[in-house]
């Protein structure tokens, strides 16, 4: 027999360590179970039903409890349940997976490197630049610049590349090479007066400045989210990837593009990169990639690198980097499954259709409210900038946390949206499927959640 719910959540307390939660607060509070999901609706132990606006963390593009991806896992697993891919090793959903993601992968990616998350997807192009830097005979050119508010993952590299601090904040990071430039979040540090444009050159200046600073030999690659996702549902603002990629290029710098989150449709194209002109020489891939059913990366690489580590094996022998699961007959053929779903049912251009309404509502609701500042992103993601008083710009005492006290108002009418406290802000990202009059459902309870929460504190 099944523990009850109560005897769970005390189960849970007593012996989870939960990722990103804070131990003490949860220590009161305890955990919400999520038990059962279809669609866009998951249902919680304590019986409430709820939207997820979020597709679980950016991931569930093609939404809960789909059958062809059920089917096909089932069938995989009863083909091969397990083989590894080391030592040239294959399985065919994987080889297939390749195929697919090569043909439709921006800027004529050449290979791809399969893992099981976006963490490990960016370490394995960490490690890839280092490598490649060594083979060419440029063994100085290794340290990787990221920014500030970016999220690239957890382990130990990657939560250095991360640029939030509480990720680095007594966990002795980030590691040595890792350096962070400013973030492109021109609504807190565009100065008064300037453009765009102009901040984006900006920018771009205290890059080049970073990179002579520490020596352009010395900077092996660039990393970046196309929206920053965690950090603040940060959209580029103008001419900011042309201006940063001139400075890149013009140092030879690697760039990674980050596509964990924008990936698979988030923005309403296939990749993040397309709608910003990004020419990545290497991409990170995850999440969507399988909508969240099966733990699965792939991380891209041009032809270039390719050939460079194909002289480390005549030098060295085997490449000597990869993971058990690596290839994961199942994962790859869930993520075939997936792949099919947002190609039959049309979830690109959805995601573009029902994204710009999504943007529309959220403004029209919102335009005149006092305590809403901005709402930003881009497709099917979006974020709400919450203020205490936007004409000043004067933000909310950071106690109050503004936006955790809204989504747990939204909780508890039905609604999961993300707090992004360090930016006072909310973020969607629902599932592609979800539909217009879907919309209408989630802007309708977030603006009454907000609305209740600012009686209290506005
Ligand atoms: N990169 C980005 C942009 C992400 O948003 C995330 C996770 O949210 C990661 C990397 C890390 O992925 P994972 O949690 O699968 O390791």
């Amino acid at each position: 027999m099944p523990a009850e719910p109560k005897n769970l959540k005390q189960i849970d307390a007593d012996s989870i360590l939960h990722p990103s939660t804070n131990a003490n607060e949860f220590a009161k509070t305890g955990s919400r179970i999520i038990q059962s999901g279809k669609g866009i609706y998951l249902e919680d132990t304590d019986g409430n039903r709820l939207i997820d606006a979020v597709a679980g963390l950016w991931c569930v593009n093609v939404g809960y409890g789909r059958p062809e991806i059920a089917n096909a896992m089932h069938k995989a697993a009863t083909d091969l349940s397990y083989y590894h891919t080391f030592t040239g090793m294959s399985n065919v959903p994987q080889i297939e997976l390749a195929e697919r993601l090569l043909a439709i992968a921006p800027n004529n990616m050449s290979k791809v490197f399969f893992a099981s998350g976006g963490s490990d997807g960016n370490d394995s192009l960490m490690k890839i630049v280092w490598y490649y830097h060594n083979l060419i005979g440029k063994p100085e050119k290794r340290k990787i610049i990221s920014r500030w508010q970016s999220y690239h993952g957890t382990s130990i590299a990657t939560a250095s590349l991360t640029g939030l601090p509480s990720f680095h904040k007594d966990f002795n990071l980030p590691i040595e090479g890792v350096l962070h430039t400013e973030s492109p979040d021109y609504f807190r540090h565009g100065k008064p007066g300037e453009s765009e444009l102009d901040f984006s050159k900006r920018r771009a200046a205290e890059l080049e400045a970073l990179i002579l600073q520490h020596g352009p030999e010395t900077v092996g690659a660039f990393i970046a989210e196309p929206v920053m996702g965690a950090g603040g549902v940060i959209t580029p603002p103008e001419g900011y990837f042309a201006e940063i990629q001139k400075v890149t290029k013009k140092y030879d710098i690697l760039f990674i593009a980050d596509e964990v989150v924008c990936g698979y449709g988030r923005l309403g194209t296939w990749f993040g990169s397309e709608v910003y002109d990004i020419k990545p020489d290497m991409i990170t891939t995850a999440k969507a990639l399988t909508s969240g059913y099966f733990p699965f990366s792939a991380s891209f690489i041009t032809e270039q690198i390719w050939d460079v580590i194909k002289q480390g094996s005549a030098k060295y022998g085997s490449f000597a980097h990869g993971y058990t699961y690596a290839g994961h007959p199942i994962g790859a053929a869930v993520a075939m499954a997936n792949l099919d779903i947002i190609e039959n049912d049309g979830l690109i251009a959805q995601s573009a259709d029902v994204g710009q309404y999504f943007h529309t509502q959220l403004n029209q609701r919102f335009a005149n409210d006092p305590f809403v500042a901005q709402v930003r992103g881009q497709g099917m993601l979006a974020a709400v900038q919450l203020m205490q008083d936007k004409d000043s710009k004067t933000f909310f005492d950071p106690a109050i946390k503004i936006a955790p006290s809204v989504t747990v108002k939204c909780y508890q009418n039905g609604l999961i949206a993300r707090p992004l406290p360090s930016v006072d802000s909310v973020a969607f990202s629902p599932p592609l499927v979800t539909s217009k009059a879907q919309v209408d459902d989630i802007v309708n309870i977030f603006e009454a959640s907000v609305r209740d929460v600012m009686q209290q504190h506005g």
